[in-house]
């Protein structure tokens, strides 16, 4: 959350950062600003809401600078969105943009206005600002400034940082949050995520906490490191574009069945799951006692189904974690305990804490990511990244059903080294994921059309409950919250038979409930289920196995899963409540890709 991006060298400053603020813009939506040097002054513009309104301020009043701009969109922590609030913030001859948040600003600022300095906004930013300022004019070391108010900040950040008199020049830090920085043909960039400077070049390095780097003429300098050992990424622009989709979620939704094989293909050998080029051998999978899966919102989702496979196929007891709580509920450890810590965007603030916690506490960690060499895949002892390509929509789509088809594999891989499935029940299951996964997800999302049908009977509901059991009821938790997160409709997922022990009460004559049923043993208790709520006046919809006997006098509108496995259906089953959230936004006119308050990669605890 928040984007970062800079940029010094030879041409198109200004051009170049508003270009990248465009990219980034799924971080934060709720103002953004641009800072360059012009005549040896900090020129500000910036503005509450979208980069389209900064564009057309910079039309009529344009920024006379080519060589040296840093520029931010927000998703505000600390005061509301409005211009005071909004990013560069400037105090005495130090000008800035952040990402994060400084925990102890409250007494950092009372302590810098005793010393006279004056503060406008809200922002914890701000006061950042102030007190790099404050050693700046002591000083006169930017390099000391940066270290000495890094020392006194809790909390955490990444600045991109201007000095005044120190002209065309950018330094920048990171703790706690991410940035990178970049070398191109036309000088150097820095950016929250890599995908924001992917139009302008592929060589990368991501600065490491604590890091501090100046960026200015032709070179870029770590203290006390001297040149970055410059990476390559294979991201493409192309991949970072809507490529004639009306939107990134639809368009990340029809990536899902080559995403989910991208994922799986280097880890499975002659049929069978294999982690090794992730270094987990078959001993590391043996000694597992226990497993924690600690993550946020889908990613959290993701872990739900995850932990049903693994203790079905394993049964390896498995407890999933919502990451801000991990650190709050002491979890009750076993030896070989393995904490897994599911993250897209890799640098999910909860969910890095938990890491470090984890991590203190003595266990083993593994990083589940999507954006590669982002903290959490730093930070944690084993990685093993979705291959999902960027997710620019801020609902995930191809990143949880990535985290589930690569988390499906882990199980399968669990259950085989534990002797719990013999040879051919792991060859078997790894086939029904690599091949029926994709397969079945992408047959719903060829049926786009029934799922508008659907779409047309709902979207002018304000509730509406999603219900299974079993993995259906795991699925169904990621069914809801896909749909709340895009359409503002207030929905809640249930287990079917819980329902009735309270929330049933808020059955009224039309409330849709969309129940899910793909495992055959439950057929009749769902349909129990749904009748229940039926004869409550509620308008129900059954997503089901085509074995499902008398579904289609069950609800009053189903849709039947093509013909899979019961791995397959859990894909299935995803894209439909994928598509009928995604229309049923369109229906209501909402701007799928960028929810209100909502923001991606939620770098904030
Ligand atoms: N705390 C800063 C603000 O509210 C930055 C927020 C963020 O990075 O999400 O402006």
């Amino acid at each position: 959350m928040c984007g970062i991006i800079g940029y010094t060298g030879i041409n198109e400053a200004v051009k170049k950062v508003t270009q990248g603020l465009e990219i980034l813009e799924y971080r934060g939506y709720d103002s953004v600003g641009i800072c360059a040097s012009v005549g040896g002054k900090l020129e500000i513009v910036k503005t509450k809401g979208r980069v389209s309104e900064l564009n057309k301020l910079l039309a009529n009043e344009p920024i006379q600078n080519d060589l040296c701009a840093i520029g931010h969109t927000r998703w505000a922590t600390h005061g509301a969105p409005s211009y005071v609030n909004s990013h560069p913030h400037m105090v005495g001859k130090t000008c800035l943009v952040h990402n994060g948040i400084i925990e102890n600003y409250k007494e950092i600022k009372s302590r810098l206005e005793n010393e006279g300095v004056n503060f406008v906004s809200d922002t914890d930013t701000e006061v950042g600002c102030g007190l790099i300022n404050y050693y700046y004019e002591k000083t006169n070391e930017p390099y000391e400034a940066i270290l000495s108010a890094s020392d006194k900040m809790r909390g955490s950040y990444a600045f991109a940082i201007m000095f005044s008199d120190e002209e065309n020049t950018i330094y920048a830090i990171r703790q706690g949050s991410p940035l990178i920085i970049a070398k191109g043909q036309d000088g150097f960039y820095l950016a929250s995520d890599l995908t924001a400077l992917i139009p302008f070049t592929k060589e990368y390095y991501s600065l490491c906490e604590g890091e501090v780097v100046k960026l200015a003429g032709n070179k870029a300098e770590i203290y006390q490191k001297g040149e970055p050992q410059w990476k390559r990424t294979d991201m493409t622009y192309e991949m970072a574009k809507k490529g004639g989709y009306d939107h990134f979620m639809l368009k990340e939704m029809y990536e899902q069945p080559k995403a989910i094989e991208n994922s799986l293909s280097s880890r499975i050998k002659d049929g069978l799951p294999d982690f090794s080029v992730d270094g987990m051998d078959k001993s590391f999978f043996e000694e597992i006692k226990a497993i924690h899966i600690v993550a946020c919102g889908s990613a959290m989702h993701a872990g739900l189904v995850a932990s049903h496979l693994i203790e079905k196929l394993a049964f390896v007891p498995t407890r999933v974690y919502i990451a801000s709580e991990y650190r709050y509920t002491p979890p009750l450890t076993i030896d070989d305990t393995l904490v897994v810590v599911v993250s897209q965007s890799g640098e999910t603030a909860d969910s890095l804490a938990s890491l470090r916690y984890a991590k203190e506490k003595g266990f083993k960690t593994l990083g589940i990511v999507n954006a590669v060499e982002t903290t959490i895949a730093k930070e944690a002892d084993y990685r093993a990244y979705t291959y999902a390509g960027p997710e620019i929509a801020v609902a995930t789509t191809k990143g949880y059903a990535t985290q589930v088809s690569l988390m499906s594999l882990f199980a399968i891989c669990l259950a085989y080294n534990k002797g719990k499935i013999d040879t051919n029940t792991a060859k078997d299951l790894t086939t029904c994921l690599f091949s029926h996964a994709p397969k079945a997800l992408g047959e719903v999302l060829e049926r786009r059309d029934e799922v508008k049908e659907i779409a047309k009977l709902i979207y002018e509901r304000d509730d509406i409950f999603y219900i299974g059991r079993g993995i259906d009821y795991q699925m169904s938790q990621e069914a809801s919250l896909k749909l709340k997160e895009i359409s503002y409709i207030h929905s809640q997922a249930y287990a079917a038979g819980e329902l009735k022990h309270g929330t049933i009460s808020l059955i009224e004559c039309g409330t849709p409930v969309i129940a899910i049923a793909t495992e055959e043993k439950l057929f009749d208790k769902i349909d129990s289920n749904v009748k229940e709520v039926r004869a409550r006046g509620a308008y129900t919809i059954l997503i089901c196995d085509g074995e499902m006997e008398n579904a289609q006098e069950c609800a009053d509108k189903v849709f039947i899963l093509p013909k899979s496995s019961y791995i397959g259906n859990i894909f299935s089953s995803l894209a439909v409540a994928q598509l009928i959230a995604y229309e049923v936004a369109r229906l209501r006119g909402c701007d799928i890709d960028k929810p209100k308050n909502l923001a991606k990669s939620v770098t904030v605890e």
